[in-house]
């Protein structure tokens, strides 16, 4: 049988055969597009929270990208906590990201929430998310395990590492490996920030898992002015990315501007981050 604490550390829960390091030693290199994470190389997914107009699109992907992002980010289906807010551009969100895409090579993730949407949102993206909300949504992780693009897995705002990992692994046992897991913040009795940062989950689960693991300091603080202090300490703690929600009018998002950086804010953190980077012996290219 089994023994539970038959693993690299003792953590109180058997690790999930497939995510396991004792089912893969090697580190799992994760490609989107031409990008690949996972490796030496921080990969920076920046854009903003939701798909709201191409001219709002194509100017803060222009800006991220030749700030060094590798890859955009963007809702076109947005899983708001109100029935009566901007739920996004739904197929005409992708089809904007399609075309910047096209026009400047940058590859595209985006949220997909419904299981008969895989098919459409994989069909125009690089990368599929599935958000916080949907973390233990099985039909829908069974659906991701079964397309043939990475998956960017958010942990469950209530969720444990276990649960996170078990979460990775309904993907993974349909036969698709190229999982990304992101750290974005948990509830705790914590009220000043919008969420409590769980910078440990990074080692933990780099100890624990061979997916490339990186952070959201956008929704783990809720906090424009914070996001630049825990996106240096992600990188710190050994993060292989990081998705940094960016706006070019903060002030006028139709969803999560006080927590975008404007685009100022984000190539400065970019110089930053190259420092610190390259200070654990990593890069940001
Ligand atoms: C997002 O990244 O757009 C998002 C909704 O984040 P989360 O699922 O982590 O809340
Ligand atoms: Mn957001």
């Amino acid at each position: 049988m089994d023994n539970m604490y038959d693993n690299p550390v003792n953590v109180g829960f058997k690790i999930p055969e497939k995510v396991s390091l004792k089912a893969k030693q090697e580190r799992t290199i994760v490609k989107i597009a031409e990008v690949e994470a996972g490796g030496s190389d921080i990969i920076i997914i920046a854009g903003p929270c939701a798909v709201e107009s191409s001219e709002q699109l194509f100017e803060t992907a222009r800006a991220v990208k030749s700030g060094g992002a590798k890859i955009l980010r963007g809702g076109a289906f947005k899983p708001r906590t109100s029935p009566y807010s901007f739920q996004g551009l739904g197929e005409e969100g992708l089809k904007l990201l399609a075309q910047i895409r096209k026009e400047t090579g940058i590859p595209v993730v985006t949220e997909v929430m419904d299981t008969r949407q895989v098919e459409l949102v994989a069909s125009y993206a690089d990368m599929i998310q599935i958000g916080s909300r949907n973390m233990q949504n099985y039909p829908l992780l069974k659906e991701a395990g079964r397309c043939k693009k990475p998956v960017l897995l958010k942990r469950g705002m209530m969720a444990t590492i276990e649960e996170f990992l078990l979460a990775a692994e309904y993907v993974l046992s349909q036969g698709n490996d190229q999982v990304i897991l992101c750290e974005r913040g948990i509830r705790t009795f914590e009220t000043s920030t919008r969420n409590t940062l769980d910078l440990s989950a990074v080692p933990m689960l780099k100890h624990l898992t061979h997916l490339p693991v990186i952070v959201d300091p956008s929704h783990g603080t809720g906090l424009r002015w914070m996001v630049p202090a825990m996106s240096k300490a992600a990188v710190a703690v050994g993060a292989d990315g990081l998705i940094i929600e960016v706006h070019n009018h903060p002030e006028k998002a139709l969803c999560d501007g006080h927590q975008s950086l404007s685009l100022d804010e984000f190539s400065q953190l970019m110089t930053d981050l190259k420092k610190i980077a390259q200070a654990t012996g990593r890069y940001i290219s």
